[in-house]
């Protein structure tokens, strides 16, 4: 491991400035990735500034009847919410399909968003990676690429996001809050923040050096079922192969609301709303489900080894659908 100076912020501004102090300075919190990546040396930050002391812990509702959760309120704490469960069934489920108990009480909110991949080449120093070291090519194409996506890929990158909660944050329309190195506040839809791989994978999302994520907001849930589905190889502590999370409102046999994301599959939580709107006012049936998932598969691209995914994304897209729109009238 390289050497590394600490600072622990006391407040925001702090937090704020050490970063701005130290170029190339990286916050860190529960640094349940962060911490294995410099173990090997694929990251290599000379300063780390820990936000863990922050007051960013708390869920409140908003005005709008919506959810703020803190940056650094743990997987574990936002799993287990009431208001979560009980409004966001669907977030509480992908958190509780993620990582490990040991891991979701230390993993927080903000660090899950920005967790890097699992790609085993991005973790093997001795092998070449793009969104390590840019130019230096691809191992996972032409490679062993079991876990690798088939949606956003492109020639440098074909790398899947790792996250389950994120795939419920997109689905929800989560907007994420940061403020800026000069003291700037943003807010960041999931659709701006992630970045597909294109020919800069190493450049992720759209987060500015020593900008801080200070909360995720929720609007109000939409209308309807709740569900996520992970299909994994084990049952428990393993990535998504595939996974679901979908929001459905069927009333006088017609689809009234719907929305889709996908996990396992792309380089980002994956959603295609012009799929979603096929489904809008429609009578719920296979053939529908099936043209639905055509059409978010016409873009997916897979690379051998991760061949099926794409008969496994699209039958557990339709048996998910089948489950939300069974028997609701
Ligand atoms: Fe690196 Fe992406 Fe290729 Fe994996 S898929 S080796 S992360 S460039």
């Amino acid at each position: 491991m390289i050497a590394f100076d600490y600072k622990r912020a006391q407040s925001i501004g702090e937090a704020l400035q050490a970063c701005a102090e130290r170029p190339g300075a990286r916050f860190i919190a529960g640094g349940t990735n962060l911490l294995d990546l410099m173990k090997i040396e694929v990251e290599t930050p000379r300063h780390l500034v820990d936000i863990g002391g922050l007051d960013l812990r708390t869920i409140e509702e908003t005005p709008e009847g919506g959810l703020r959760i803190g940056a650094l309120v743990t997987n574990a704490e936002l799993a287990a919410s009431p208001l979560v469960r009980s409004r966001y069934a669907v977030l509480s489920r992908a958190l509780l399909a993620g990582a490990s108990g040991q891991l979701r009480n230390k993993a927080t909110t903000a660090g899950n968003l920005l967790q890097r991949t699992r790609c085993y080449y991005f973790y093997d120093t001795a092998t070449a990676c793009n969104k390590r070291e840019l130019g230096s090519g691809c191992s996972a194409v032409g490679g062993f690429n079991r876990i690798m996506a088939i949606l956003g890929t492109s020639e440098h990158c074909i790398a899947s996001h790792p996250s389950d909660m994120a795939v419920a944050m997109r689905l929800l329309d989560a907007e994420v809050e940061t403020i800026a190195v000069a003291g700037e506040r943003r807010a960041h839809t999931l659709d701006e923040l992630y970045r597909l791989p294109g020919d800069t994978p190493n450049i992720e999302n759209t987060l500015e050096a020593g900008e801080l994520v200070l909360a995720v907001t929720l609007p109000p849930p939409p209308r309807g079922q709740q569900l996520y589905r992970k299909v994994r190889d084990r049952a428990s502590y393993a990535f998504a192969l595939v996974s679901v999370a979908a929001i459905v409102s069927v009333e006088n046999e017609k689809i009234m609301n719907a929305a889709l994301a996908f996990g396992g599959v792309g380089t980002m939580p994956w959603r295609d709303r012009d799929a979603e709107a096929m489904l809008i006012g429609e009578t719920p049936s296979q053939e529908l489900f099936e043209r639905v998932a055509e059409a978010i598969l016409s873009g997916a691209r897979s690379s051998g080894g991760n061949d099926f995914k794409i008969p496994l994304l699209r039958r557990t897209l339709i048996a998910s659908l089948v489950q939300l729109t069974e028997g609701a009238k």
